[in-house]
């Protein structure tokens, strides 16, 4: 399987990662939409939030843990933030490995468009 996330995930491919634990890794998205703009993925591959079985949906609840201690360790929160799952084709999800945007550093607007 071609996965680019997948290969972030397994240090193939070379990123600078801000987090990582036994399941999950975070990292700096390629083109910010705000002055701090984090992915944070299951080292697992699940091509959506949709694809995650019903066994396995703890790791969420993990992913989000991450952008807690991130937020905290980064001095984003109290501010805020805001953590975006793109799902599928209408979703605007472009990669295909499940993946939490964590932006902040801006203020964000709403709708999101
Ligand atoms: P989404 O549209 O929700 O699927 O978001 C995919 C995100 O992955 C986009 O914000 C891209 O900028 C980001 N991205 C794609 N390839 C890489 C990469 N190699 N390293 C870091 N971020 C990436």
């Amino acid at each position: 399987m071609d996965c680019i996330f997948c290969g972030i995930a397994n240090k193939s491919v070379p990123t600078q990662l801000v987090h990582e634990d036994e399941r999950v890794v975070a990292f700096r998205d390629l083109n910010p939409q705000a002055p701090t703009h984090l992915l944070i993925i299951p080292k697992a591959h699940y091509a959506s939030i949709q694809d995650v079985p019903p066994e396995d949906l703890g790791i969420v609840g993990e992913l989000v843990a991450v952008a807690q201690d991130l937020a905290r360790e980064r001095g984003i929160w109290p501010s805020g933030y805001r953590l975006v799952v793109n799902t599928g084709p209408q979703g605007g999800q472009t990669v295909g490995h499940l993946h939490v945007h964590l932006l902040a550093g801006r203020q964000m607007m709403w709708p999101p468009g």
